[in-house]
């Protein structure tokens, strides 16, 4: 960047500057004392150096890494020009809900640009969290209706799952209804994922492009019993099942019973909505709190119970850092805000004292073994290597186990795998025709990522397969000449 502002646009050098770039971040030390977003947006400045540094390779490898092939050098050189406008809406149009990948995505992209190992690669995150800001901030979005083709699509669940694949379908011009158990839409956006890492305005922003787009919410909706599958066959041309399925996995060592063993999601909904849920309120404030699990719900359970004030917070994982299923900078985001770590440890037992309250946790050391079914290596236990956690509150992250699909009312219909999933085609299509499905009703508890990759599908195999007649709906309508 030269001094009058211009950007030097040799590209010959531009990769190699802005090295040990890192997206712009609060203090920990004031973080902790609230709620809000960490990260702050680039500056209009940033941005375009950054973008500079793209080199424009001929076969982008950092779109064959992200898991929506976002159009990534296309806007980076729009951005580059400092076009942020067109650059916003060229990612709008390429992705959905840029707000919560931007978020959420552990960032693939990233690792597999051509400048990583030789300079630090691009941020296309940080970008694409700009730009997305500054497509809604500048009236940069495309929120022109599309034409109504005549026919109209029921999708289950108004989690990520299901809001995608009603983007996608009413972009298309389908008239898409969205029913959902609860009484809010969002899904886990809405309840699970903490503020500080998805400020609520960008859900009610998203929320409202929706509606603005056609889509109708019906809430508190029982699909298979009001309204039946046969009800929804009947009114709509389509169906598309996508409600997560899943519990939470328990901790079954003895003593998980006792006063101050919770489990982290119930925890974490609770600071997240205040709505009352049915669960007795978890305080954590002076308290020394250990977190069992290594996954994104441990992460945010920690970096929870340290803007509640607990006095100490520990998360005890069975194997090592490299094996986390965490993403790599929300460890660190823990680690930088005071969550300690104790790796290679797994827990044996609850202990209390003798009015059942929890006084601490018992775990043995481990060592790792060979590769398990998932790749990661077993954790063993080392014999004779316990020792004690001093805890009050145990809060369990251990992840989720996928309980099957549970057919209420006339979805027995249904026909389930021996997993007791939804059975698919490669089309996304159910045994019945019209009726479609995806995410983890399909695949078991999943990732932010794999709802949202399975709706897209869902969305494109559901257009395909009422493309006859969505020609026919749209015939002129009246005598035909040569009938
Ligand atoms: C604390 C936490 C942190 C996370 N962090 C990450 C992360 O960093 N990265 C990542 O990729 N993922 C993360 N995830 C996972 C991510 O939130 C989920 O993968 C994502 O929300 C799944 O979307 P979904 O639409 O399939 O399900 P959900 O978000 O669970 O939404 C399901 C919706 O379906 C509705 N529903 C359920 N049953 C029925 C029914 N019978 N009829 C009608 N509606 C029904 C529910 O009311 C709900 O609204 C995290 C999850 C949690 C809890
Ligand atoms: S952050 Fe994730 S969604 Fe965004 S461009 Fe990178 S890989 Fe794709």
């Amino acid at each position: 960047m030269e001094q009058d502002g211009t950007i030097r646009s040799d590209p010959r050098y531009a990769w190699r500057e802005g090295g040990g770039f890192a997206p712009p971040k609060r203090s920990a030390t004031e973080r902790v004392s609230d709620f809000l977003e960490i990260y702050s947006f680039l500056d209009e400045r940033t941005a375009r150096e950054q973008a500079l540094r793209c080199i424009q390779c001929p076969e982008p490898t950092c779109v064959e890494g992200c898991p929506v092939n976002n159009r990534i050098p296309e806007w980076m050189g729009l951005v580059a020009d400092g076009r942020f406008a067109e650059a916003a809406q060229v990612l709008q149009a390429s992705t959905c809900m840029e707000e919560v990948f931007s978020r959420l995505c552990a960032h693939p992209c990233e690792a597999r640009c051509v400048l990583e190992g030789r300079a630090d690669p691009v941020a296309i995150n940080a970008i694409e969290r700009f730009l997305h800001d500054y497509g809604f901030s500048h009236g940069a979005v495309d929120v022109t209706i599309p034409p109504l083709n005549g026919l109209s699509v029921a999708v289950m669940n108004a989690g990520p799952c299901g809001l995608t694949c009603a983007y996608d379908l009413a972009r298309l011009g389908y008239a898409v209804t969205v029913y959902d158990a609860r009484s809010a839409p969002g899904g886990l956006l809405a309840q699970g994922i903490p503020r500080f890492r998805m400020e609520q305005g960008l859900l009610e922003r998203r929320l409202a492009l929706l509606e603005r787009l056609g889509v109708r919410f019906q809430l508190q909706a029982r699909p298979g019993v009001a309204p039946t599958l046969r009800e929804l066959r009947t009114q709509f041309d389509a169906v598309f099942f996508g409600a997560a399925l899943g519990q939470v996995r328990p901790l079954e060592i003895p003593g998980a019973e006792l006063r101050g063993v919770h489990q982290g999601l119930t925890f974490i909904v609770q600071r997240n909505v205040q709505a009352p849920i049915e669960a007795p309120p978890i305080e954590v404030c002076a308290r020394r709190v250990v977190v069992v699990g290594g996954g994104d719900v441990a992460m945010d359970c920690l970096r929870t119970a340290l803007r509640s004030g607990a006095k100490d917070v520990l998360c005890v994982y069975r194997r090592s850092q490299a094996e986390m299923p965490a993403n790599p900078f929300e460890y660190e985001n823990a680690r930088e805000e005071g969550a300690r770590f104790e790796f290679l440890a797994a827990p044996v037992a609850v202990l209390g004292d003798a009015s059942g309250n929890v006084t601490g946790l018992r775990c043995v050391r481990t060592r790792l073994g060979e590769p398990e079914a998932d790749g990661r290596p077993r954790a063993l236990p080392l014999p004779g290597s316990e020792f004690v956690l001093p805890a009050d509150v145990i809060l369990v992250a251990l992840g989720f186990t996928a309980a099957g699909f549970q057919a209420e009312g006339d979805l027995d219909q249904l026909a389930l795998t021996p997993q007791k999933l939804i059975q698919t085609d490669d089309n996304s299509m159910t045994n019945l025709p019209g009726v479609f499905a995806g995410g983890a009703l399909t695949r078991g508890a999943s990732a932010f990522l794999d709802a949202v990759t399975d709706a897209r599908k869902a969305a494109r195999a559901i257009d395909a397969h009422l493309a006859p007649r969505r020609a026919a709906s749209l015939a002129p309508i009246g005598p035909q000449p040569h009938a």
